[in-house]
């Protein structure tokens, strides 16, 4: 394309993208709201209400939310439960963690327990079958392998599992899409310099965003490490997009 994609070696980017989040981990919240507008805010909302876990499971509900950085999606599925619910975040960042356990150690009234866990998505430490959900925010496109961190999300689940992913997509509205390019190749990186003295991760991530699959391909990758039922909900226009499948 024009914007002329550096294409970065399997064996590099785990450590670019750990640099990355080392260095934003205590203005990371701050970030999300200042890039996206406050629309991440929305668009986590969205994946927690169609996950829609039960207020008060007979038996223990088991979530694992990976590359679950500072807590933003185990909190939201902790509130929504009452009793039963078990939630393992797991971030491959020890700093992102560092802040998500001090949030979760401010969380008002909490009824669910949310325990910090530093792991690889592709090779989690938790016992095959044992998960009820497996949600993963903003993270898939971070994983250098991303089949090999499928297929470990549907050995973790339990037969009926759901597996849910929210990640950047592909706009494909006319005009929009223009805009969304200007605005994501030149602001996202000025602000990153402005707000974390960094511009080059900001194009980074920008850069990965626009190689990460569209809907169609992603779905099938999915489907290729196992999954059934595989649902995509586009959110503000294809900017974010939820994936949802279950392991059956
Ligand atoms: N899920 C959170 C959210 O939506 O706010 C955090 C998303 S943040 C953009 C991406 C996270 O992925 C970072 O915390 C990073 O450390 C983590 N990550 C990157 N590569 C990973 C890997 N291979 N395994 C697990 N986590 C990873």
């Amino acid at each position: 394309t024009s914007f002329g994609f550096r294409t970065v070696p399997v064996e590099e980017k785990q450590g670019l993208v750990n640099r990355v989040f080392d260095n934003v981990a205590s203005r990371y919240d701050v970030m999300n709201d200042a890039m996206s507008g406050g629309l991440h805010r929305l668009w986590k909302d969205a994946m927690v209400a169609w996950l829609g876990a039960p207020r008060r499971p007979a038996r223990p509900y088991r979530v694992v939310d990976v590359a679950g950085g500072t807590g933003d999606i185990a909190f939201r599925i902790a509130k929504g439960i009452e009793v039963n619910g078990e939630i393992t975040v797991c971030d491959i960042n020890p700093e992102m963690l560092l802040v998500g356990a001090g949030r979760n150690a401010k969380r008002i009234r909490p009824t669910t327990p949310c325990r910090f866990v530093a792991a690889n998505a592709e090779t989690m430490p938790l016992p095959t079958g044992s998960q009820d959900v497996y949600t993963i925010a903003f993270g898939i496109r971070n994983v250098t392998r991303r089949q090999t961190a499928l297929e470990e999300a549907y050995r973790v689940l339990k037969r009926g599992g759901r597996f849910m992913c929210l990640e950047f997509s592909h706009v494909d509205i006319p005009v929009m899409d223009r805009i969304y390019d200007r605005y994501s190749f030149e602001m996202i990186p000025r602000m990153g310099q402005l707000i974390a003295g960094d511009s080059e991760s900001y194009r980074y991530l920008v850069e990965s965003i626009r190689m990460f699959p569209n809907p169609g391909r992603f779905a099938a990758e999915i489907e290729k490490a196992g999954f059934s039922q595989v649902q995509v909900r586009k959110l503000t226009g294809g900017v974010a997009a939820i994936h949802s499948a279950y392991k059956i």
